[in-house]
């Protein structure tokens, strides 16, 4: 009798995966063609024979328009987080194209000290003047909970204030443009380069991200003041003033290792150990990185670790097999900062695991998913800096 050759390489048993990369069937709106390869894939080939020299006459077309318009003013508003992106976007708009950008930043409460410094470094070093919004812990703390049951995330107050709080600042001073970082195209399986789905708009982050209006977190803990802060302002306000937003990655080659490298070396930017990959710069300003990757694991079976490898996959730094073994060991792992999440919201860990449960892909409704713990990780590396610094102020 025959042996049945399994074709199966890595990841999860049972579940379809990018022929090419390790993207599963399980992301948001995924695709395959006919050789089984993902749009991210797909998009990745775009990205080697697109005019990038062309698209750059196009951001510079539009910045001096911008520049023109803005008279005294600023000429665009630039979301920042501290992050990688925010010191590419500040180096290109500010060093490279002469400027004058309002730094904006919704804060989500949740910083680590290495994103205090980096955010902090981002202001000095592009010399920028900034605003920043962050809600009080308390409302973080109802809104990350209420998030569970109601995105299956534990991030909705981010993912809704980093699209809101820029549009409210542009409208506010008259600052029409918008300049974020990467392009949706560069690695979010739901986009192309040469044929984008999603652009820019006032919705955009309820799209990608939020997916619940704030009007739709509203409840018994939750009133309509509390979830102010979170709305966007009406489409006749953005008409009014001309409000628009771009992603720099649309028009520059994105290439994350070697930008990185660049704002370490050029700017002192300041990379840290992260929970659930391997990589050491994606989300490094946020204690709770680890947490919303952990629940995209139980709900879609994939974390942090499985979208950076597809880069790294599609960039020839990692073999599919090598990135399997790498998703394998840290995306399965049950993060350090789940305790202060459990603490802060008032859940259970069966609480969590129980809507989680209700949430998981269909595709993975019989698949037992596998939890590692890793008893070495210390408590107090996932307390947010600022309570950090105030209990070390208390007790001095
Ligand atoms: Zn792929």
């Amino acid at each position: 009798m025959k042996k049945k050759v399994s074709n199966f390489t890595g990841g999860i048993k049972g579940i379809r995966y990018c022929n090419r990369c390790c993207f599963p069937a399980t992301m948001d709106d995924i695709s395959f063609d006919k050789l089984g390869i993902c749009k991210s894939c797909q998009s990745s080939e775009d990205k080697m024979s697109i005019d990038w020299k062309q698209r750059e006459k196009k951001f510079r077309k539009l910045v001096d328009i911008a520049k023109k318009k803005s008279k005294s003013n600023y000429d665009c508003v630039l979301p920042i987080s501290g992050g990688k992106d925010s010191f590419f976007q500040a180096h290109i708009l500010v060093k490279k194209y002469g400027l004058k950008p309002l730094a904006v930043t919704f804060s989500h409460n949740w910083y680590t000290e290495v994103g205090v410094y980096n955010l902090h470094r981002c202001l000095e070093v592009f010399n920028l003047d900034h605003n920043q919004f962050t809600p009080a812990r308390k409302l973080v703390n109802k809104l990350a909970k209420k998030s569970i049951s109601a995105i299956g995330d534990s991030c909705w107050h981010c993912h809704s204030g980093v699209g809101a709080f820029p549009l409210q600042i542009a409208t506010k001073f008259n600052i029409p443009l918008l300049v974020w970082g990467e392009s949706v195209s560069e690695n979010d399986g739901r986009g192309r380069y040469s044929s984008p789905k999603i652009k820019f708009d006032r919705d955009y982050f309820t799209k990608v991200s939020a997916k619940l209006t704030p009007n739709k977190m509203v409840d018994k803990n939750i009133s309509k003041k509390d979830v102010q802060p979170f709305q966007l302002p009406s489409k006749e306000e953005i008409n009014s003033k001309g409000v628009f937003g771009i992603h720099i990655g649309d028009y520059f080659f994105w290439d994350d290792e070697r930008q990185v490298e660049f704002i370490k070396k050029e700017y002192g930017w300041k990379e840290t150990k992260m929970e659930g990959t391997y990589k050491r710069y994606k989300s490094v300003e946020c204690v709770m990185s680890g947490v919303h990757d952990y629940l995209c694991y139980l709900k879609r079976g994939f974390g942090r670790s499985t979208w950076q490898a597809a880069v790294d996959i599609r960039n020839g730094i990692l073999s599919r097999d090598e990135a399997f073994n790498l998703i394998d060991h840290f995306d399965t792992e049950k993060p350090g900062a789940l305790e202060y999440f459990l603490k802060t919201t008032g859940m259970s860990e069966n609480d969590l695991i129980g809507i989680m449960r209700k949430k998981k892909h269909k595709l993975l409704k019989s698949i037992k998913l596998k939890i590692k713990i890793n008893k070495k990780k210390k408590k107090e590396d996932f307390l947010p800096f600022y309570e950090k610094l105030i209990k070390k102020h208390l007790r001095s």
